[in-house]
């Protein structure tokens, strides 16, 4: 077996997980699939760049491994810059997660801008099943869990997309292929090229959060739950909003103060009064607002998993605690309906409008 080469800034403290790390989280079958989820997932998009502190990467991924979280999502373009984000998670499985290979679900995406020309985006075989060897290479794996198509391209025959999916899976670069942001009837024509090619669509991976419920309207839920697919809800806490962090301005540090994604206008009084009257319910309940957002599209079966996000290891492990308390009564998901005003914050949504 080949020596692991440590780079210059290796990282110096070794890792051994928590031995009590499958006690608390709990695990959810993935639509028809045999694959079971964690409740909770942890996701890389921000915080995980090259513009951010290695060390705090490996303690949150530590972090989440130590309290059950076995799945953590990727995508291609992850960072600043590009790419960043499985470059140093691939240095964390060397390293941290070394010898844990097997206890891991490790996901990525190609559908944004990756490269210049007419290659580095959408959904032709072409990009993704070159993006797809480039994640492998920045990671250092033979093959991810999930792949996915990260957005519907109009202009690529579903054919040919579902059919680089099928092409990745068969050719062992991953287990199981997810689709992104796809609405509900572009979600039945793909799971069925799916099917018929052979390779089931193991889930869907929508935005979904309680200011925000394009998937309500769509009616993509019952379309998930009628093909046997599972769900992964992204951005359940609304890139932070649905936190107290905003309730008393905007705090040094927030992803609000990076002008990144969670553009200013997204917090205002409207949205506000919203967090204001879930806190309090929240805190009712004996939940942070964060355990609450989680547990809401948790709630009933609705999605299989929270894709959560984070910039520091307590943020993981409050929203680890939300598994405590999943249940709400008819009553609080009225209340939660007439108090939380649907916000203009859904970034993704020209994917699933075309
Ligand atoms: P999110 O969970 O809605 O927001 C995460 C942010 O909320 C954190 O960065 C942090 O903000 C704050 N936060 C988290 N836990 C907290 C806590 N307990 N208390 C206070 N604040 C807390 O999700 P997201 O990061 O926007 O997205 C999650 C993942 O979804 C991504 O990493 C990615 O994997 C996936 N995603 C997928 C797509 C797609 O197109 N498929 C698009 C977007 C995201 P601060 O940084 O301000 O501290």
């Amino acid at each position: 077996m080949s020596k692991v080469q440590r780079p210059a800034k290796a990282p110096v403290l070794p890792y051994t997980p928590a031995a009590d790390r499958y006690e608390t989280m709990s695990y959810r079958r993935c639509g028809a699939s045999g694959l079971k989820l964690p409740a909770i997932s942890l996701g890389l998009w921000h915080n995980f760049g090259g513009d951010s502190p290695h060390e705090n990467k490996r303690a949150m991924c530590q972090t989440a491994f130590d309290h059950g979280i076995t799945h953590f999502d990727l995508a291609n373009n992850y960072g600043p810059p590009p790419g960043s984000a499985e470059e140093a998670f691939g240095q964390i499985l060397r390293y941290d997660f070394h010898g844990y290979r097997d206890e891991l679900i490790i996901s990525s995406k190609a559908g944004y801008l990756m490269w210049p020309g007419p290659y580095g985006e959408m959904g032709s075989r072409k990009y993704l099943v070159a993006s797809c060897d480039q994640s492998l290479k920045r990671m250092g794996l033979d093959y991810v869990d999930i792949f996915y198509s990260h957005r519907f391209d109009p202009e690529t025959p579903l054919e040919e997309t579902m059919g680089a999916l099928d092409y990745i899976v068969r050719s062992g670069r991953a287990l199981y292929v997810g689709i992104s942001s796809y609405n509900s009837e572009k979600t039945r024509q793909a799971a069925a090229i799916l099917k018929e090619l052979g390779t089931p669509c193991l889930i869907h991976q929508p935005s979904y959060n309680l200011l925000n419920r394009w998937t309500e309207h769509d009616g993509l839920w019952g379309t998930l739950d009628d093909l046997g697919i599972g769900s992964i809800a992204f951005t359940p806490l609304a890139q932070g909003i649905l936190t107290k962090k905003y309730l008393g301005g905007i705090p040094e540090g927030s992803r609000a103060t990076q002008g990144k994604s969670l553009l200013e206008g997204m917090i205002n009084e409207r949205s506000l009064a919203s967090v204001r009257a879930l806190n309090d319910m929240a805190e009712t309940r004996g939940q942070t607002l964060a355990q609450m957002a989680i547990a809401w599209v948790l709630r009933e079966g609705r999605a299989t998993t929270a894709l959560i996000g984070a910039s520091k290891p307590e943020q993981i492990v409050d929203c680890a605690g939300a598994v405590a308390n999943l249940e709400f009564s008819a009553d609080e998901l009225a209340e939660i309906d007439r108090i939380s005003s649907e916000e203009d914050i859904n970034l993704w949504a020209k994917s699933s409008e075309t």
